[in-house]
């Protein structure tokens, strides 16, 4: 045991708990210092002792020893009420806290709960308009194979319905258009076109009468010159066009290049 835990509970010479009664009752000398009775009378009539206090060596006689008439002695200790002061106030501080979370959590689940509302209908009218969109694309896809239809149908019966009235189909644009020819099949427009901004390139691009979106350009070899005439065979890989300088060529596509 080391002096603090015996400071105030036990006579510090006989490491004894002092008494009430008896020979080893409490008492103390004017220093303040306590002791069992006995046990500082036998010390004091030492030689050794000096007449001294034999905790700050004061000087005392037996005479000066006074009994204290109590049951026991308790002290409050100020650091430990300071401590439990601060902790106190912590735990009000915390306390508060905790409230204030509380009601943060009930305002973050409302509007969590509120935000969950406009998912959900953001949501079904997103599903709302992609159905939207689905209908238009069938609607526009229907049109297309409408025009298509009516292409083919026209195309097949073409030389019995020769009335004498034309009638416009469609139409469609075509830059740098010069000159045109159609195949056997009649489903097939061949164009020679010049593109100005392309530093003048010549080219025949193939455009299907039955979708007149889909278009295939087709190189011309890079020496030829403006086409003045153009006549397609029927299988569409050979071209006969006559071009600037006097010349006629024959121009064969194979694959994605093109041969003289
Ligand atoms: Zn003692
Ligand atoms: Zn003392």
């Amino acid at each position: 045991m080391n002096r603090g835990e015996i400071d105030g509970l036990f006579c510090p010479i006989c490491i004894e708990a002092w008494s009430t009664e008896g020979e080893h009752k409490m008492c103390c000398l004017p220093c303040g210092h306590i002791y069992g009775l006995s046990c500082i009378k036998k010390w004091l009539r030492q030689r050794r002792s000096n007449g001294k206090c034999p905790q700050c060596n004061r000087r005392s006689t037996l005479k000066d020893i006074r009994v204290l008439y109590a049951a026991r002695l308790c002290a409050v200790d100020d650091r430990l009420h300071k401590q439990v002061r601060a902790l106190k106030a912590k735990c009000d501080s915390l306390e508060k806290k905790n409230t204030d979370y509380c009601n943060k959590e009930v305002r973050f689940l409302e509007r969590e709960a509120d935000l969950c509302r406009k998912l959900q209908m953001l949501t079904e009218e997103k599903k709302s308009l992609e159905r939207l969109l689905e209908d238009r694309q069938r609607e526009s896809q229907g049109s297309s194979q409408d025009y298509q239809r009516r292409m083919i149908k026209d195309i097949g019966s073409g030389s019995q319905s020769c009335s004498g009235i034309f009638k416009q189909q469609g139409e469609f644009r075509v830059d740098g258009g010069r000159f045109f020819d159609i195949d056997a099949s009649g489903q097939l427009i061949i164009v020679a076109r010049r593109l100005n901004g392309m530093g003048g390139m010549n080219l025949l691009t193939k455009i299907s009468l039955v979708a007149p979106n889909e278009r295939e350009d087709i190189q011309l070899p890079e020496n030829t010159k403006a086409v003045r005439a153009l006549c397609v065979k029927p299988d569409t890989r050979l071209a006969l066009l006559a071009s600037l300088g006097k010349k006629l060529s024959v121009v064969r596509k194979q694959h994605h290049c093109s041969y003289l």
